[in-house]
């Protein structure tokens, strides 16, 4: 026999049980987006390998590691999108969506990074991410976090942490790098092989390190706090002001710098002691630089991203597997007919309700057992004697204390609709 073949490493399926938490997930993002103006875009899944090495940079560690690269039959180098901001950016410049004009983009969708898997942390995962473009100011970047913040709320995430900082200007990173990469070159010794590799490539990344010994030297590294300009210190001042005004809690961390290139002033990312060492559901900040470097006129800019795998951990949405609010049974071939137009005409009446007909039949106590299996609240069970009238006689599966009591005899069509109105009228909604 041969093997069943299984998915890739890191990469899962979304099974029935879970699509309704993450359809439910998804419209609190969409409707969110859209509460605050923004757009929806849809760009292609794989793009030039070019469009994420120029837009990312080359020495972060999704272009130097984590990218799917493939040279297509034509010979063309593309890539599975490992984040959407190079992709928006590529299609605001594409289709002139940025030109001399504010505009604010949302979407959803897969991502591809070849990591290693672990838990909160896929080879396929989903990301929602929203753009904002032409904006300067600090309001921006607080509004984007106010967008976040309630979209915790909505979902009723509690346990989350705003952690900000900044990043500053061109000129501020450059006279900070140069005295960064003195101490650093100072401790060579103690630094591990991936920080020297960044020396002197990406100084700035080496803040970011993960291994206690690295980190234990970059804590009395200089901070790039200390060379920001006037202007940028203004500026961050101001967005501290903005979120107190507003009544978000947050904390500066001056360590936080993100693993992106294209990031400058305000960066900032939520993070939740909830999940262990995954512990990042949104992460975003300003990039000012990114639309000019991948061609396009100056755009001030700024957006996030968010894990949807993350978050759902965090939901901890119920898993639910019923098909069907109301099913329609039929015992006697002759009423197959009438079940199948009775099952119609109940999703007419009732479009709220799910409807299912017994398909293939059988025995009543199968089909009993099947609308059992299927979450509905009530059978309908359809008789269509030849000549005559069919009559419906309804069954409540599960009894709720607010449905009007059940008569066992059987209703016209036209009675039997109209008493289940009222009784799932009387329900709780179905989610
Ligand atoms: P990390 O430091 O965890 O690798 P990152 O800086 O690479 O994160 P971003 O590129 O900013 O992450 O992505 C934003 C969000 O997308 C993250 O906060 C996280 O919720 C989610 N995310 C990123 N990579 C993965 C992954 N491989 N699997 C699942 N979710 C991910
Ligand atoms: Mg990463």
């Amino acid at each position: 026999m041969s093997k069943t073949l299984q998915t890739l490493r890191g990469m899962h399926d979304v099974l029935p049980a879970q699509t309704l938490g993450w359809s439910q997930l998804e419209s609190v993002l969409a409707d969110t987006a859209r509460r605050y103006g923004y757009q929806e875009i849809r760009m292609p899944l794989v793009e030039h390998t070019a469009l994420f090495a120029r837009g990312i940079g080359e020495v972060t560690d999704i272009v130097e590691k984590e990218m799917y690269s493939f040279i297509d039959r034509n010979g063309d180098a593309i890539t599975l999108r490992p984040e959407g901001t190079a992709s928006c950016v590529r299609a605001c410049l594409e289709h002139g969506l940025i030109h001399n004009q504010q505009r604010k983009l949302w979407y959803i969708g897969p991502m591809f990074r070849h990591e290693r898997p672990q838990k909160g942390r896929y080879r396929q995962f989903h990301q929602f991410g929203v753009e904002a473009f032409g904006v300067n100011g600090a309001e921006l970047d607080v509004e984007l976090m106010l967008m976040a913040a309630r979209i915790w709320q909505q979902l009723g995430i509690t346990e989350v942490e705003l952690q900000i900082n900044t990043l500053g200007s061109v000129a501020a990173r450059a006279a900070h790098r140069a005295v960064l990469i003195a101490y650093l070159q100072a401790h060579r010794e103690a630094l591990d092989d991936e920080a020297r590799a960044r020396l002197e490539t990406n100084p700035l990344r080496i803040l970011d390190s993960k291994n206690p010994a690295v980190q234990a030297i970059v804590a009395d590294a200089p901070a790039l706090g200390d060379y920001l300009d006037a202007a940028d210190q203004e500026n961050f001042a101001e967005v501290q002001a903005l979120l107190t005004a507003a009544g978000i809690p947050f904390v500066v961390n001056p360590r936080l710098v993100r693993g992106l290139d294209y990031y400058n002033r305000t960066v900032f990312e939520w993070v939740t002691h909830a999940l262990g060492a995954q512990g990042t559901i949104c992460a975003g900040g300003r990039y000012d630089g990114l639309v000019s470097q991948l061609g396009g006129k100056a755009t001030p800019a700024a957006g996030f991203a968010l894990g949807l795998e993350r978050l759902i951990e965090l939901c901890d949405k119920p898993e639910n597997d019923s098909t069907a609010d109301i099913y329609v049974l039929w015992t006697d071939p002759a009423s197959k007919a009438a079940a199948l137009n009775a099952a119609d005409a109940l999703r007419n009446a009732l479009p709220s309700q799910r409807v299912q007909c017994a398909l293939d039949g059988g025995g009543l106590k199968n089909q009993l057992r099947r609308a059992d299996r299927s979450g509905a609240a009530f059978t309908v069970h359809v008789e269509a004697p030849r000549q005559t009238v069919p009559h419906w006689t309804i069954k409540a599966l599960r009894a709720e204390p607010t449905a009007p009591s059940i008569t066992d005899t059987s209703m016209s069509p036209t009675e039997a609709i109209a008493w289940l109105a009222q009784a799932i009228g009387a329900r709780p909604s179905a989610c």
